[in-house]
């Protein structure tokens, strides 16, 4: 059996990550078990965005180039944001609204009702592949989701910006997705099942954003609703997204209820599809180069902090 061990950091870093070229799909192994991530103390969720603990991996970077500052016009939402959020609220509201009308000429509830429970439970599944895409692969120079690329990466530097980030700044990139892929179903079917799949399965999706912006505030600015039903297991937890924040940041992609993750982490999906992605076509995930700068979240400044 073949195996390349892969160190990219000295021994005394906390962290090394194996590339192991044999069949099984055990491809990152974590080794000097005494210091893995497991034993670090888990930080105050209520201090996570405000007043991140520093940790030895990590640097106090005060001002790179391309860091987004307190208030900075790029977290603001414009009229064209609002527009395309308010074009895909239309296009999920048309879905619902044709499907209640289709499902009260009928007479028929309970289908289509089923099938907005599995458009709401696959769009967490979703939400994780396409996470776990734009987490991986490409960059911003990468044809149409360049946009989405830059800003899921750059979110792992700088996550404490998505809690300022305007409503509709934060959904327009996914509000336009479902216009351009939804309105045209809308417009081409009258089937109740269908419609109501469609405009939960795609509302979830767009909100999604909200939903992760959500486990990234801290309970103390959150309405006790939001609370509620991230409580109940209905919206991703703020502690299962804080661990996608924490080395060795390749687990826990999904953002609408965070339902998937423990399966697709157990059952080590997202390596499996990793791994063959990498011998088809030879591209690493930015996953296997953890840890690295590029993943690591940057400390907000003190005068930062105390501004907010
Ligand atoms: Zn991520
Ligand atoms: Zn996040």
């Amino acid at each position: 059996m073949s195996i390349l061990a892969q160190h990219k950091y000295p021994l005394s870093s906390k962290h090394h990550v194996y590339t192991c070229l044999s069949p099984c799909l055990r491809t990152r192994v974590h080794c000097l078990a005494t210091t893995t991530t497991s034993t670090k103390p888990r930080p105050n969720l209520d201090q996570l965005v405000i007043e991140p603990q520093l940790n030895p991996s990590q640097t106090l970077v005060t001002s790179p180039p391309s860091r987004p500052i307190l208030n900075d016009p790029s977290l603001r939402s414009t009229w064209a944001h609002r527009a395309w959020v308010a074009s895909g609220c239309t296009t999920v509201m048309i879905s619902l609204a044709k499907s209640i009308m289709g499902a009260a000429e009928s007479h028929m509830w309970l289908e289509p009702i089923l099938a907005s429970l599995v458009g709401y439970i696959l769009a967490d599944l979703g939400s994780g592949v396409y996470h776990w895409g734009i987490d991986n692969y490409g960059s911003a120079s990468t044809p149409i989701f360049g946009a989405q690329i830059d800003a899921f990466q750059g979110h792992h530097k700088w996550p404490w910006t998505i809690t300022r980030r305007q409503f509709a700044n934060n959904l327009h990139a996914l509000a336009r997705a479902v216009t351009f892929t939804v309105l045209p179903m809308d417009l081409a079917s009258n089937d109740p099942i269908f419609l109501a799949f469609v405009g939960v399965c795609s509302g979830c999706i767009m909100f999604s954003q909200q939903f992760h912006a959500w486990a990234h505030t801290t309970k103390s600015r959150l309405p006790a609703l939001v609370i509620a039903l991230q409580d109940m297991g209905l919206l991703v937890s703020r502690s299962q997204h804080a661990d996608h924040h924490r080395s060795p940041y390749n687990n826990n992609y999904c953002i609408v209820s965070g339902v998937w993750n423990e399966f697709l982490d157990k059952q080590q999906v997202f390596e499996a599809l990793e791994m063959i992605l990498f011998f088809k076509l030879g591209v690493r995930p930015r996953s296997w180069s953890e840890p690295s700068s590029d993943w690591t979240e940057e400390i907000e400044t003190s005068s930062q902090i105390a501004a907010h």
